[in-house]
Formats: structure tokens, C-alpha cells, sequence
């Protein structure tokens, strides 16, 4: 029963987090698919060093706006074919008409479907059952061990290094997740399918895998057992779960010497 609880904790917290990352630009998509009007535009500038994208112009209601994006989606021809100056089908969303996308935006939309209902999800599953066996491992751990064992030098040694981990991977995580942050200060997340695809893939795997790992420290550390009372070490609901050198329930500190029990 438990299990399952964090097992749907991590899994959902996790969606949600990656969720928020994606679902401002599927929105924007699914509105250009289901609201979107038809104008045409004209390729300003080609950057082929920028992810071979295309700067393209086109006016609503006697207002220029400008969009970058890939070609050879969605009916347009390659980077390669397309030239300055050329005309082009431009959808753009009449509510906001600085949202927009060359060609038929009905394929971007689908792979920015397939990424929030299909391969996060996924994701955010195998997270899930990841944590949720971690922990149920920890557990049948604990209830095996001896609690008659009066030398605690080795669990004190494994106690430090789960908060040595744990303390790793909180500062990866932050660093990690500046990154992405970064990315979408900067705007590259407007670039269009492949950039954006691209982007998010690494996003999902770099900050997912950290998370997962930071998670995975912080559950041992949480649910490693005290040698001597069997509770968790570092953490109590009155005392809250910062590691510090003395067991939350008994008091027992890894720097003072255990007598033999
Ligand atoms: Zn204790």
C-alpha cells in the first residue's frame, strides 16, 4: 500500500513537473491546429548555422510580426530549397497572432502530443516504480536486520556515505535545473519543432535522471534504520529530516562510542 502511494507521488509530482515545461508550447500549438488562420509570409533570413532555421515576416491586420522556425515540416520544402525572399503559407492564432508556424502546423502539434501524452507519461512512470522499489527494498532490508549487533561502526560508515550522496546529488539538481531555466530566459525555446524537440529530450533526460537520482539519495537517506532503535535514523515527523549526527528517535550519535549491548 505504500509502495503504491509513492509509486504515484513520484510518478504524478514528476509529470507535473516536466508538464509545466511543455504544455505552455503544446498549448500554443493545439491552438494554432484548432483556431489557427491562414496568411502567407516571406522567408527574410535563412540561418544555417542556427539549427538551419528560417526567419520568416507576415502581417495581421496591417501588423508585422516575425516568427524562426525548421523547414521541411509540414509541407515545406527543405532548408536547402528554400531562398530569401521566398513566399510561404504562415498559420498563425488569431487570439495572439505573434503565435506562429510555416506550413501545416498539424505535424509539430502531433510531436508535441506524442512527447506530453506519450513519452511523459513513460517517463514519469518507470520514475515512479524506480522510487517505489527502492523503497520497498529499504524496508524488507530493515525488518531483516539484527538489532543485536552492538558494533555500529559499519552502519555509521554507511550512514555517512548515503548523506555524502545525498548532499551530491541535491547540488547536481540545482545545477542542473538552472540550466533549462537559462534556456527559456534566453527564448530558445521559440525556435521551432526540432530545437524544441531536441531541447526538451534533453531537459527530460538530464534533469529527469538527476531528480531521479537526488530522489533515490534522499528515500535511503530518509528510510536508513537506526542500528539500535530501527527507526529511521534521519528523520522524524517532530523533528523533521535534516541528517545530523544523533538518531531522531533515540538520540544515539555516530561520533560517541556504542557500548556492546
Ligand atoms: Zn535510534
Amino acid at each position: 500500500m505504500k509502495t503504491i502511494a509513492i509509486f504515484l507521488v513520484v510518478a504524478i509530482a514528476v509529470y507535473v513537473f516536466f508538464g509545466c515545461v511543455t504544455y505552455p508550447q503544446w498549448k500554443d500549438y493545439e491552438r494554432l491546429v484548432h483556431a489557427g488562420s491562414k496568411t502567407r509570409g516571406r522567408v527574410i533570413a535563412k540561418e544555417r548555422e542556427n539549427h538551419q532555421n528560417v526567419r520568416y515576416e507576415y502581417s495581421v491586420e496591417s501588423k508585422i510580426y516575425s516568427g524562426r522556425s525548421r523547414v521541411g515540416v509540414g509541407g515545406l520544402p527543405p532548408f536547402s530549397q528554400v531562398m530569401i525572399g521566398d513566399e510561404i503559407p504562415i498559420t498563425y492564432w488569431p487570439g495572439r497572432p505573434s503565435v506562429s508556424l510555416p506550413g501545416d502546423p498539424a505535424e509539430v502539434f502531433s510531436s508535441w502530443s506524442t512527447v506530453l501524452f506519450g513519452v511523459l507519461p513513460f517517463f514519469s512512470l518507470i520514475a515512479g516504480g524506480s522510487v517505489a522499489l527502492q523503497s520497498h527494498r529499504l524496508s524488507s532490508k530493515r525488518t531483516k536486520m539484527n538489532p543485536q549487533e552492538n558494533i555500529f561502526s559499519a552502519q555509521w560508515a554507511e550512514y555517512r556515505r548515503l548523506r555524502k550522496t545525498y548532499w551530491k546529488m541535491l547540488l547536481y539538481c540545482f545545477l542542473l535545473i538552472l540550466i533549462p531555466i537559462g534556456i527559456g530566459r534566453l527564448g530558445l525555446l521559440k525556435c521551432g519543432l526540432h530545437i524544441n524537440l531536441s531541447i526538451l529530450i534533453c531537459i527530460v533526460v538530464i534533469i529527469g535522471g538527476s531528480l531521479f537520482f537526488y530522489l533515490r539519495a534522499w528515500f535511503r537517506l530518509l528510510r536508513w534504520p537506526c542500528p539500535r532503535c530501527r527507526k529511521p535514523f534521519a528523520f522524524s515527523w517532530f523533528k523533521g529530516g535534516w541528517p545530523t549526527n544523533t538518531c531522531k528517535h533515540c538520540g544515539i550519535d555516530i561520533e560517541r562510542p556504542v557500548p556492546g549491548m
